[in-house]
């Protein structure tokens, strides 16, 4: 199912083929006609600057879980990349900035099913913020006009579980630190507290995404500012590497 709002978006209709062009094969009323071919797929296109404005960030949040349900179907959007690259070429306009880990298994744009333009991309591993990180959604936020600032921690998270068993490795020893808060504030989970216990590794995951979203309030006065007018969204989400889902903590 087509989510409402991508019905504001623009298209490209690379031509469709309905059951009437069967008649016009001359295919008799007495033999049985032929399938007709598959519709081409109609082309979805990267954002404009008022379809950017248009949007709010409730709708933003909105069009991200619908992206994401097609991901899990498989029912991604085909995408007309050489008119996005030309359309970006003099600007861009983005609706979000996602701040994620740099697993593999987590690409930002496919696993919402978004293209070129669609959305800032901000990956460290263990997805913390600092004020480099603050300062890139800073600029996102204020200056690009992107609404929402997504938190997307995962499921099997190495960082995380690096910073459970206190790993040690050059600069990577310092990384892990950022994430022992959210360590040290999991308790109510049952089994050991170790990188084996999954259900502890994904708590501390979901547990640091929460964290998160606290930091960037506290180190970016601009972002929460924009957040108490309403002008963007701050949220946090938990993508299962398993099943694609993408869980909206609360
Ligand atoms: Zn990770």
């Amino acid at each position: 199912m087509t989510h409402p709002l991508l019905d504001r978006r623009q298209f490209v209709k690379f031509g469709t083929f309905t059951g009437a062009g069967a008649l016009l094969l001359g295919c008799r009323p007495t033999a049985p006609c032929p399938p007709p071919p598959p519709a081409t797929p109609r082309k979805v296109l990267t954002l404009t600057k008022d379809w950017q404005q248009a949007l709010t960030p409730q709708e933003i949040v909105d069009l991200a879980k619908a992206g994401n349900r097609r991901f899990v179907r498989d029912e991604r959007q085909d995408r007309d990349y050489l008119h996005d690259r030309a359309a970006t070429a003099a600007g861009q306009h983005p609706a979000a900035i996602i701040l994620s880990c740099i697993d593999s298994r987590v690409p930002a744009e496919i696993i919402l099913d978004a293209g070129i333009g669609d959305m800032f991309n901000a990956r460290i591993a263990g997805n913390f913020v600092d004020r480099d990180l603050a300062g890139s959604m800073e600029f996102a936020c204020q200056i690009a006009g992107a609404k929402v600032v997504l938190v997307m921690g995962h499921t099997s998270c190495g960082a995380i579980k690096g910073a459970i068993d206190g790993a040690k490795l050059g600069n990577l020893t310092a990384l892990l630190e950022k994430l022992t808060p959210a360590v040290r504030a999991v308790k109510d989970v049952a089994g050991p507290r170790t990188s084996k216990n999954a259900a502890f590794v994904d708590a501390v995951a979901a547990e640091n995404v929460r964290l998160t979203l606290l930091e960037i309030r506290r180190i970016s006065p601009v972002l929460a500012g924009l957040e108490r007018e309403k002008k963007i969204i701050l949220v946090g989400a938990m993508y299962q590497v398993e099943s694609g889902d993408m869980q909206f903590l609360d």
